[in-house]
């Protein structure tokens, strides 16, 4: 099966998809990781995508695409597409590249929060500099404050983290991925919302429920 979380900042997209792929046995693909690691690992295409992230901005879609690809080529059961698309050329790359495969999407899930609730939720985030797991100072706190509980290295604050980014981030989820919500629905992939203010147990049911699994 082959899903799109979609949803704003601090939704819980990276919460929720990490759960669904390992209960499923499915890959979570977040593009956002994928340029956070391009970012540490100092490549030409981390360089070239931290301009964009640290501003708020989406990064290029052929720098998107091109790591998209990359991944697809390793087949699997099913994917958590996690901040991915996030315009309309990318959805129809998206739909192509599946189309290659014989697949295509099963499902769109909307995870809804209201604004003050995200601004809240990414100013607390803190995530493992080496395991990336995902820790909130006010909702989800380590056992012992700045490390983490799964591997023991420091937790880091995200650099595009910040209020006036995260403000910045919204608009463009309203601008540029929010209407793939219509996208979805006019494609005929089944497109369901949740409530994604509520505990992360919680939401996970409901995910699992509108997916019938
Ligand atoms: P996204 O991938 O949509 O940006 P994350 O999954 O990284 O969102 O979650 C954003 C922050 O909110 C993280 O610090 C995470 O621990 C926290 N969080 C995620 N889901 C919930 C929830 N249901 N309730 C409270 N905090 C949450
Ligand atoms: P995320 O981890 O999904 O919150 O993404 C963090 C940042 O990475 C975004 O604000 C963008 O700058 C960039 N990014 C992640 N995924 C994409 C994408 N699919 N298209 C464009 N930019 C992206």
């Amino acid at each position: 099966m082959n899903v799109v979380l979609l949803g704003p900042p601090g939704a819980g997209k990276g919460t929720q998809g990490e759960l669904l792929a390992r209960s499923q046995g499915w890959v979570r693909l977040s593009t956002g990781d994928l340029l956070r690691e391009a970012v540490r690992q100092g490549t030409s295409l981390g360089a070239e995508a931290r301009r964009y992230m640290d501003a708020g901005e989406l990064v290029p879609d052929e720098v998107i695409l091109g790591m998209v690809r990359e991944v697809l080529e390793r087949p699997a059961a099913g994917y958590v597409f996690d901040g991915f698309p996030r315009t309309r050329p990318q959805a129809e790359a998206l739909d192509g590249l599946l189309a290659d495969l014989r697949r295509g999407i099963d499902a769109a899930v909307v995870v809804d929060v209201p604004d003050d609730v995200l601004v809240k939720r990414v100013s607390g985030r803190r995530s493992c500099g080496s395991c990336g797991a995902v820790y909130n100072i006010y909702y989800n706190p380590p056992a012992t404050a700045d490390v983490c509980d799964r591997c023991g290295n420091a937790l880091v604050e995200r650099a595009d983290d910040s209020e006036a980014t995260v403000r910045r981030r919204l608009d463009v989820y309203r601008e540029q991925t929010e209407p793939l919500i219509d996208y979805y629905e006019k494609n005929g992939a089944p497109v369901a919302y949740v409530d994604g203010n509520r505990p992360v147990e919680a939401v996970q049911h409901s995910v699992r429920e509108t997916l019938g699994l």
